[in-house]
């Protein structure tokens, strides 16, 4: 007997079991956004309650959509990322992307953003990360969202994307998560 085989038919015991039961269904969408899991909860319930996409896909990487952006230090990340979101427009079906920045994240300390603030930094990024993926993968609908500390509480703004979805680029819609 091989070892593939013998791997193949161990059976691990249990440790736990989910209580939340499993559904096929895929939303053919996907949200951007960073790493840091002090906002992983809040980033959910926004998804799932304030956007309505249950079981939507999952891109996290450290500062989110930042490494579309065109800066040289992450020019790896750039490639790793643009493959990951290939892989889940084919094989997912992929026709929603949601990018959402957050406030604080700590990805733009070592990153030079100029004279610019960190905030219209990241506000710059978000834009140029939506042109980069509608430009190689046209057709998707992609919307730019900050996640934003107010009170202990994290709210979350639509910010222009650059490209007409929002309006007039100011548009300030906000869903306060508690
Ligand atoms: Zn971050």
């Amino acid at each position: 007997m091989g070892v593939d085989t013998i791997l193949r038919r161990r059976v691990s015991p249990v440790v736990f079991t989910s209580r939340l039961p499993f559904d096929e269904r895929r939303v053919q969408a996907a949200a951007i956004y960073c790493s840091d899991g002090r906002f992983g909860e809040q980033m959910d319930e926004f998804l799932h309650s304030g956007l309505r996409l249950p079981r939507y896909d999952r891109v996290a990487a450290p500062g989110g959509a930042a490494c579309l952006a065109g800066h040289a230090m992450t020019y790896y990340e750039q490639t790793a990322m643009e493959s990951q979101v290939e892989f889940l427009v084919r094989e997912h079906g992929l026709r929603r992307i949601v990018l959402i920045a957050h406030d604080g994240c700590a990805f733009y300390k070592s990153l030079w953003h100029g004279l610019d603030s960190v905030e219209e930094q990241q506000a710059s990024d978000l834009r140029k990360a939506v042109e980069r993926i509608t430009l190689w993968q046209p057709g998707l609908k992609i919307e730019a969202y900050f996640a934003r500390k107010v009170d202990g509480q994290i709210a979350f703004e639509r910010w222009s994307s650059g490209n007409g979805d929002d309006v007039a680029g100011q548009r300030k819609d906000r869903w306060a998560i508690s």
